[in-house]
């Protein structure tokens, strides 16, 4: 099939015509002798991949790549369309493996870098279920995991031991939006001859891309701005040339699949990634200056936010954002937190985030930090009850006014 080897019409232009055209190969959106016959590639259903004869059985065996048919594990045109669409939008990426979740996404990234012996930092401020991978699953595979303070670099040199294999990198952290210097990070762990993984979602490669910054393995949860609508659960890791073949073998090996109507449904997401994504972080960022403005809040925890913690950073290395952010309640208590909660019409109380609506939950995270404390250094002790939001695709005024009514259920209470 030299056809799909060829090289995409996109691959010189800019991110929101990729983000148009990415994966849009005219063998996957039409028949042979016939390429390019509709506009997205179409739901490919298949577990058992057919060929035309025994010789070309023998050819195709030991040809392990996408875009090669060969069984349903290995996905079909549905799946190779937005692997390669994720490829084109993360610079430095030789590939993408797809994963069924975010979790899955980095327990399949750092299943490939560990084995028994190793020692894995994780961030501080990083995602709790990841935090859980490093104290589950890989220790009783024999991997050692130590947490580390997300802001001071000097301290994550000093954690590094001779068996330390791996970091794992969150930017911003997702409950407290701590910002850490990933350039600077992944600059010591490579040094050190660790391997740097970032947990991406936050950013997206729209907004952060970590393989040019010197990262090695780029994750996302794809079940928050790709699929963008809240009716998914996927994840995705892309890496450059040294790490892909390897990410891709152990992928195959743990038996991870993605279904094919899941695939269509994210690549149907990416097309309008920017867009949403840019009206997200604008949104977000009115609305985190007018919660900075508010008696009732401590702090507003937007690395957007200019004068907010990690600001500076973002600057220096983010090109976008997105509509998740936290803030901090002045004093008060869980059952003031939880009046302003119910007050709230427009915002779901859900986990998860990045879909087209806007969603809240509270931020807790005392029990889970290892060697950094909650309230964050340099916040008021008294000060703990946080709240997190996505913003979607609503009209911010109104998000904002009913803000305001969550504020009122709590003087109210
Ligand atoms: C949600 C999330 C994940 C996990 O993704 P799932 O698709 O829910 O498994 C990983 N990292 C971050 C930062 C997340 O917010």
């Amino acid at each position: 099939m030299p056809q799909a080897m060829t090289k995409h019409p996109t691959d010189s232009a800019r991110t929101a015509t990729r983000l148009v055209n990415a994966g849009r190969r005219g063998e996957w959106t039409g028949t042979e002798g016939n390429p390019g016959r509709v506009v997205t590639p179409p739901v490919w259903r298949a577990s058992t991949h057919l060929y035309p004869d025994m010789a070309a059985m023998k050819a195709e065996s030991g040809r392990n790549e996408d875009g090669r048919f060969y069984y349903g594990r290995r996905g079909a045109p549905t799946q190779w369309a937005l692997a390669e669409a994720l490829t084109e939008l993360e610079p430095g990426a030789a590939g993408t493996v797809l994963y069924p979740s975010g979790v899955a996404a980095l327990a399949g990234a750092l299943m490939t870098v560990l084995k028994a012996g190793d020692v894995l930092l994780i961030t501080d401020n990083a995602y709790d279920p990841t935090r859980a991978l490093g104290r589950g699953l890989l220790t009783d595979f024999g991997v050692e995991t130590r947490f580390f303070d997300p802001l001071d670099p000097v301290a994550f040199e000093a954690a590094i031991c001779p068996r330390a294999r791996a970091v794992l990198l969150e930017a911003p952290g997702s409950l407290t939006m701590e910002m850490e210097d990933v350039p600077l990070l992944a600059a010591i762990a490579r040094r050190h001859g660790m391997i740097s993984i970032v947990d991406n979602t936050w950013a997206s490669p729209l907004g952060f891309q970590p393989l040019t910054h010197g990262v090695d393995i780029s994750v996302m949860s794809l079940t928050k701005h790709v699929g963008g609508h809240s009716d998914l659960m996927m994840g995705s890791a892309a890496a450059g040339p040294e790490i892909y073949p390897a990410l891709r073998r152990r992928a195959q090996a743990l038996g991870q699949v993605v279904s094919p109507d899941d695939a269509a449904l994210a690549l149907r997401g990416l097309r309008t990634l920017g867009v949403r994504l840019e009206r997200e972080s604008a949104s977000a960022l009115a609305i985190a200056g007018w919660l900075a403005a508010r008696p009732e809040v401590a702090a507003v925890l937007c690395p957007m936010l200019p004068g907010a913690p990690g600001h500076d950073l973002w600057r220096r290395d983010f090109t976008g954002g997105c509509g998740l952010f936290s803030f901090v309640l002045k004093g008060g208590d869980a059952a003031a937190r939880a009046r302003f909660i119910d007050a709230l019409a427009l915002f779901g109380i859900g986990y998860s985030w990045g879909g087209f609506e806007s969603l809240v939950v509270p931020v807790d995270p005392a029990p889970i930090r290892a060697v950094t404390p909650w309230p964050l250094a340099g916040m008021d002790a008294a000060d703990r009850f946080g709240v997190r939001l996505s913003i979607g695709l609503e009209d911010p005024a109104d998000l904002i006014a009913d803000l305001e009514r969550g504020f009122a259920a709590i003087t109210a209470g």
